[in-house]
Order: C-alpha cells, then structure tokens, then sequence
C-alpha cells in the first residue's frame, strides 16, 4: 500500500474513530488523511461535535471551510478562519492579517531567539501564541509584546492540564 492510501479516510466513521484515538499516529490521520466531500458532509451532519476536527484537517476543501465558516460554534469559525487555504480564498476573512500583521514564524519579543506559533491548547479547545524557546504565551488576538506575555507551564496548569507540548497542535 502506498503512503498517500493509507492516509486516505474511508468512512465518516472511521474519521471519528481516528480523531477519537489515543493512538497518536491514528489523530494525525484524522489531521492529515484526505477524504471525499461526501464522507466530510455525512461527518458534519451526523458527528457535529467533530466539525472543529473537519475544519482543522490540513486537506479539506474549501467549500467544507465555506460551511463550516457558518457554524454556530465560535471555535469552528475561529479555525476556518486561521487556515491558510481559507486566508488564500478569502483574505478580508482571515484571522492571519488581523493579528496586528503577526501570524506564524514570529520571532519572540520575549527572548530573541525563540518564534512564536499558533496553536490550539487541546483541553479547552482555546487557540493561543507560544514561543518554541522560552514557552511564553499570549493570548489569540492580544498584541505580542514582552510586557503583556505569560508563560505556557502555568497558562496550562491553571486549566487543569500538564504543560507538555503534546496538549498543543500547531496551527498551518
Ligand atoms: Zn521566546
């Protein structure tokens, strides 16, 4: 079986299963697999509470993100609205030109070597900026500036997770 088949997701189903693994390779399938309209379609219509996950899935088509871009669930517009393909579509929509002109590969005001990237903190769902380097963190949409930064170990903990890269996934 070649790569590109084994990413390939068959089923709306078998897409909520992967997403529902603990399996980590298994949740990168359901970040990277591709699938038909069709199977996003059946997903959105019978599992709402994975639109989130449709919208993050690094292949999915536009006219799924223009769908979704609808959806009653704040944090499901937010993601459609911070990938590039939808940035590259509609531009006066993006949250990537909004962000005081700041989105990905920022260097770190905080520590100089470090860049800051988006990224989705896993227990709330909540999209936050994080510096590689010195794990200073600030919140979507607040300027990225030293003075108003906290840091990642107990922006975490105060929310009842571990500080550990794996409750993070990396925004494109
Ligand atoms: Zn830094």
């Amino acid at each position: 079986m070649r790569d590109n088949d084994r990413l390939v997701i068959q089923s709306a189903d078998e897409f909520v299963r992967l997403r529902s693994s603990d399996d980590p390779e298994e949740y990168a399938r359901a970040a990277h697999g591709a699938a038909t309209e069709d199977i996003w379609l059946d997903v959105i219509d019978r599992f709402p509470e994975m639109c989130f996950w449709v919208a993050q899935n690094k292949t999915v088509p536009l006219s799924i993100l223009e769908l979704l871009r609808r959806d009653p669930d704040d944090n499901v517009v937010r993601m459609v609205r911070s990938k590039r393909s939808w940035a590259r579509a509609h531009p006066e929509d993006s949250m990537r030109s909004d962000l005081t002109g700041l989105t990905v590969d920022v260097p770190c005001p905080r520590c100089d070597h470090g860049t800051v990237n988006r990224h989705l903190f896993a227990p709330t769902s909540e999209v936050v900026r994080i510096c590689d380097e010195c794990e200073s963190l600030w919140f979507d949409g607040d300027g990225l500036r030293a003075d108003v930064a906290t840091d990642f170990a107990s922006y975490s903990a105060d929310r009842g997770g571990s500080g550990t890269w794996s409750e993070l996934s990396t925004l494109s």
